[in-house]
Order: structure tokens, then sequence, then C-alpha cells
């Protein structure tokens, strides 16, 4: 690949290099397993001595290509794979934190993240602190304690909206020489690069916006290579893994540590894979990624203007408009747009904010965002419905919220949909 190649570019030439007389698209290898002639290859892979394939769990060729491609566009050093976003990010932090360690999250957090974090991770003994992104960096400096492993947020909270600040939370991370995680599902390798504003690993839930035509469940880890893994608080990247025979990962791997010790230890052992397939098909949603997201984003607006002058709406929250509290900071991070995720209040209340729901024709009712075709959903009564109401207003999910993920059909006929809708909803 050419280093000076822009986003748009890499989303359709990165990732896979055919050679002459090679399939152009990259092809799907629907194989578990590939074939040697020599035992002496297999022993050097399984040594990682060469690089190749020898199991689909730990990696094959359409993956990979689809792994190259994102860790390409979101400059990072590489990139794993994994069956859904939920996956992605218990395998970014299980990397790092074991039982008995610590991790500070930003609250504003999806609700299925929100739950792993409150419910789960606590189970293996991993204790996390929410803490409210917009206070004060000495306040969510006093959430860390001495075995505290990361710092996680989301570059837009799904579904508060809220652009993160990323100068203070990197500043942060770096004086409590922690990772910095980020959660770029709604950002998109387009719209937002967090490793250009002090991240250090991101992860996607590639069901979104990467596959964007809602056919497949998938997630990412991107390692952005620049963590000091050697600073005395992450033996497990430093000291000799006795489940790979005492491979020392920082020495072996460089800037590449974290990202390999999370395939070749975690992957191998938990086995949270990507079918092929679905590779295949994240690596062709990359393709039109950069004009998807500008559309998105251009309607989205289109959208959030119009709700937010119309006389049955209470309020509307989108960083695009210059009213969301967070506008500027979707300025400096989001210049090319805030995605296609918007919400508002409805006048009327949940109830209204049902009928609308069941009024739109358009705009369909589904547990979804990131799909090319517009969609709608409650938060409070589906995505977020396991949360108490302490815990939903710490999410930023006031009960009368409704979420819009605005497709790239024509804006006006969006905004038609919605429009009749809203009178339904009065009825
Ligand atoms: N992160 C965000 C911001 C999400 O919106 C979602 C799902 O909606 C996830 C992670 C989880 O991804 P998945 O549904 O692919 O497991």
């Amino acid at each position: 690949m050419n280093p000076e190649w822009k986003i748009e570019t890499i989303a359709i030439q990165g990732g896979y290099e055919p050679k002459s007389g090679e399939p152009r698209i990259l092809p799907i290898i629907q194989s578990t397993t590939f074939k040697y002639d020599s035992a002496e290859h297999v022993t050097k892979l399984f040594d990682l001595e060469v690089p190749g394939y020898f199991y689909t769990r730990l990696a094959n060729p359409t993956t990979d290509g689809f792994e190259t491609k994102i860790a390409q566009m979101e400059k990072g050093v590489g990139a794993l794979a994994t069956s859904s976003g939920q996956a992605a990010t218990t395998l970014a932090i299980l990397n790092i934190c074991n039982s008995g360690q610590h991790v500070v999250t930003a609250s504003t957090l999806y609700g299925g993240t929100y739950n792993l974090f409150a419910v789960t991770f606590p189970k293996m003994g991993i204790e996390v602190t929410f803490v409210d992104p917009e206070a004060s960096a000495e306040e969510i400096k006093k959430a860390f304690r001495p075995n505290t492993r990361c710092l996680f947020a989301e570059t837009i909270g799904n579904p508060g909206l809220n652009i993160l600040d990323f100068e203070k939370f990197s500043a942060i991370a770096n004086e409590m020489q922690t990772p910095l995680i980020i959660d770029n599902t709604f950002g998109t390798p387009y719209l937002c690069r967090p490793f250009e504003h002090g991240a250090h690993i991101i992860i996607h839930s590639a069901t979104k916006y990467i596959d964007g035509h809602a056919t497949s469940v998938g997630g990412v880890i991107v390692d952005g290579g620049t963590f000091d893994w050697t600073c005395g608080r992450f033996p497990d990247l430093v000291e000799p893994d006795i489940s790979y025979h005492g491979l020392e990962y920082v020495k072996t791997f460089g800037p590449m540590a974290y990202i390999i010790k999370a395939r070749v230890q975690l992957m191998r052992d938990l086995g949270t894979t990507p079918a092929p397939l679905n590779s295949f098909l994240f690596n062709l949603g990359l393709e039109t990624l950069p004009l998807r997201m500008q559309r998105h984003s251009e309607n989205a607006l289109a959208v959030a203007t119009f709700l937010e002058n119309h006389p049955l709406v209470s309020w509307v929250c989108y960083p695009g408009l210059a009213s969301h509290p967070t506008y500027d900071r979707a300025l400096k991070y989001l210049p090319k747009g805030c995605s296609g995720v918007l919400t508002f209040g409805i006048k009327g209340g949940a109830e209204a904010g049902r009928k609308f729901m069941e009024a739109t024709r358009l705009v369909a009712l589904v547990v979804h965002v990131g799909d090319a075709r517009s969609c709608v959903l409650h938060p409070a009564s589906t995505t977020h419905r396991q949360l108490s109401e302490e815990q939903l207003k710490s999410c930023g999910v006031p009960p009368d919220l409704i979420r819009l993920s605005v497709g790239i059909e024509d804006a006006g006929d969006i905004i038609a949909d919605i429009d009749q809708a809203l009178y339904v909803s009065q009825k």
C-alpha cells in the first residue's frame, strides 16, 4: 500500500494486493484449515516464525484482508477481527486486564457494553468504575486505583451522542499509565481517527457502519502500536507466556505485541472468530464507507435541522447542530460529519413516541443503527431496557428519547416520512 494514499483510496485498494493471475476481489476462503507439504513449515507457523494460516479460528486470508484494511484506515499497526462488537470489547480488555484488576470507563455507553462492565466483568473478578465523561480530569483521576489497567470510552456515546473530549481522556490515560481504549463504532475511521487524538486501542462493532447493509454481526480491535507495555504494569505482555512455550510478546513483536497476544492467546482460547463470509462483507462495506458516511452525515444534519424547527418536537440532540453541548468537539474531532445517528424528544412523551415508531413507513422500527436504510428505536424499552432508571440517567437515556439512524435515502423522502409520523403520533 502507498503510505500517501488518502482514506478513500485505502478503503478501495487497501488490505488485499492480488498477485498476477489471482482474484481481483478479496476472495471468500471458506475453509477451516490449510494444507502444507512439510511438517517443518507447520512447526514454523505454530512458532510464529513465518506468517501464514493453519486454522481459521486464528487467522484466515479473507479475514486478514479485512483486518489489514481497517488497520490501514485507522492508521494502526494491526487488527484482529471478532465475531461481534461485544467480543471485540471483551477481548480488548481481557488482553490487558486480569481478575483482581480494574477498568475506568466513561458512563455514556452502548447498553450492551454497560451490562458487560456492570455485571459480567465483575463476575469475572474485574471491577469497573463508571465516570461522567464531562467531569474534570481531577475527578476522573480519582476513580483510578493502583490496579487500574485501562480507560475506556466511546467516540460518540450511544445513544447520548456526546463527543468525547479526547484531549482530556488521553492526557489522563498517559498520566495514569493506562491505555485509552476507544469504541469508534459511530465515529468510523472515515469521520474520526482516534489514534490521532491519543487513543492506544480502537474497537468497532463492524455490525454497524462498517458492514453498512445490516447483513452481518462482527467486530474488530485495532492496535495503534504506541502504548509502552514495558512501563512495569503489564507483565503479561513482557514476561514469558507459559501458555505459548515462553513467548515474550514485546520482545518478539515490538509495537504489535498487544494485537498479536490478543490473537494467539485470547482468540486461540476464547474462539470468538468471524466467519470468512462476514469478513468478506465487512471488507466490501469498507469500500463504500467514506461515501456512505458523507451521505449519512449530510442527511442526519438535514433531519436534525428539520426536527429542531418542528412544533411537535421538544428537543433534538445531534452533535452536528450548533445547539449540541459538544458541538465544538464535533468540529475539532469529526470535521467531516457526525454520522447518521441522532435523538429527539417527541411532544406527548412515551405514548406519542410509541405511536410515532408505529407510524413511520420508510423509517423502519429495528434494533439497529448504521444501516443504509433509515431506522428508529426507543432505547429505554429495547436496547437499554435491562438498566435501572438510575443507570439510564447515567447513560444519558431519558425515557422519552427516540433514536433515529438516518440512512442514505433521499433526505426529502426521509423528512416527509418523519413529518407525517409526528402528526399521526398526536392522535
Ligand atoms: N459498541 C457500540 C457503540 C454499539 O452500538 C454496539 C451495538 O449496538 C456494540 C458496541 C456491540 O456490537 P455488536 O452488536 O456487534 O456486538
